[in-house]
């Protein structure tokens, strides 16, 4: 066994306190943490853990940064410095902004839901969507 120690790239960021504030931020956000808690349980007794147990982890990280984008955008962080996904979304959104004004584009939605996802993943996974 390894030591306590985590690294910082895979420490979960404490989610921002306006969060609790919300029921539905509460919901999505703890039942992306009880699936977790799963698949480590699972992943404890079995290490050739099932990867649908893995798509549902992804399922719920979707499923809360969709809400905090679609209702809390003023409060989402800014692009994160030093973040690839962040620059490549940026370019994106750079792009195709505004083309209908007040509809937000494809991309400008993908944006948000990433930047959302800096107020609770960690490092190492907050770029893989
Ligand atoms: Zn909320
Ligand atoms: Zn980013």
């Amino acid at each position: 066994m390894s030591a306590e120690r985590i690294d910082p790239e895979d420490q979960w960021p404490l989610p921002p306190a306006w969060l609790w504030d919300c029921a539905e931020c509460v919901r999505r956000y703890e039942a992306m943490k009880h699936v977790q808690a799963v698949m480590a349980g699972l992943a404890a007794e079995d290490p050739g853990v099932d990867w649908d147990v893995t798509d549902s982890v992804v399922g719920t990280q979707i499923s809360l940064a969709r809400h905090l984008a679609d209702e809390h955008r003023p409060a989402l962080p800014g692009w994160e410095p030093g973040c690839g996904t962040c620059a490549h979304h940026r370019a994106g959104v750079d792009d195709g902004q505004e083309r209908v004004p007040g509809q937000r584009t494809g991309a400008v939605m993908a944006a948000e839901e990433h930047r959302a996802r800096h107020l609770f993943a960690p490092p190492r996974i907050v770029g893989l969507l």
